[in-house]
């Protein structure tokens, strides 16, 4: 069979089950299973398809029409400059994220030679990406999930920075260990109420523990807050991931944990996204 008609075969089928990037997925599928960019199916659509291959994409087409994400059917995931490699224990990295990227690569422009620590690091996404971009940083991450602590580490390996990233399984109510210069944290902050809302593509497939932040949203950020009192030196930074509604309430507990607000960061669809603050 041929790229085109295969392409629009399987784009036929997600859309019958409401995927919205039909097109794309049946797209990025196709180009993945043949190892080749997304422009050789554009430029080559008379090409023939191996029986052999065009099993493997019906059966993740199978999948993917059932929700499945595509960052799960591959694998990996593109994040910031990295491709990440994901399981259905991590949360998937989403492109807001970047968003914390981009305000501490600002915020420390001029920086030199800082110790970070990502508190529930994932799939490491947030803190490999800052010790790509500082050459001269050194990290320290924990995530509560041994899953995702293995994943982290083939991250680091992947990526080149073993030697520059401690990584703990521990939760973090029992990690007490350094003095850090910044602190970043994408904690779960979604509360029990939308938790249930939430895409299925989100809530069948990814890790509740990723997610969860307890009836009102804010319990875990509490936690990240109170831990990072204990553990940021003077003067340093804590850069955290917060819901679109959750700005006052946050601030609130920044300035009750002696922490000063210097701001607020929107992501790209204008929602309050970030917030960045220093420990006084
Ligand atoms: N931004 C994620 C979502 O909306 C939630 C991430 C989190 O809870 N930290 O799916």
């Amino acid at each position: 069979m041929e790229i085109l008609s295969i392409i629009n075969e399987g784009s036929k089928l997600l859309k019958k089950s409401k995927i919205s990037s039909h097109l794309l997925d049946s797209e990025i599928l196709l180009s993945t299973i043949i190892k080749k960019k997304r422009e050789y199916l554009i430029l080559n659509p008379k090409k023939q398809i191996s029986d052999e291959k065009l099993s493997i994409f019906k059966d993740l087409i199978y999948k993917r029409s059932l929700g499945k994400p595509i960052a799960h059917l591959l694998g990996k995931k593109d994040f910031w400059k990295d491709e990440f490699l994901v399981s259905e224990n991590v949360l998937i990295p989403r492109p807001d994220t970047e968003i914390l990227i981009e305000t501490i690569l600002k915020l420390c422009s001029q920086k030199k030679g800082l110790r970070i620590l990502d508190i529930g690091l994932g799939s490491g996404c947030i803190i490999l990406s800052i010790l790509r971009e500082k050459k001269d940083f050194l990290g320290v991450g924990i995530d509560i999930s041994k899953k995702c602590v293995e994943l982290s580490r083939k991250n680091t390996i992947k990526m080149g920075l073993k030697n520059r990233i401690k990584i703990f399984k521990s939760d973090i109510d029992n990690f007490n260990s350094g003095k850090y210069d910044l602190i970043v944290s994408n904690p779960p902050y979604i509360n029990r109420f939308d938790l249930k809302n939430l895409d299925r593509n989100v809530v069948d497939f990814e890790p509740t523990l990723a997610l969860d932040g307890g009836l009102d949203g804010l319990f875990k950020i509490k936690k990240v807050i109170e831990k990072s009192s204990k553990l940021l030196k003077k003067n340093g930074k804590l850069v955290i991931e917060i819901a679109y509604d959750q700005k006052d309430m946050v601030c609130k507990m920044l300035n009750y944990n002696n922490f000063y607000v210097n701001k607020v960061v929107r992501d790209y669809a204008k929602k309050d996204r970030c917030i960045v603050s220093t420990k006084i």
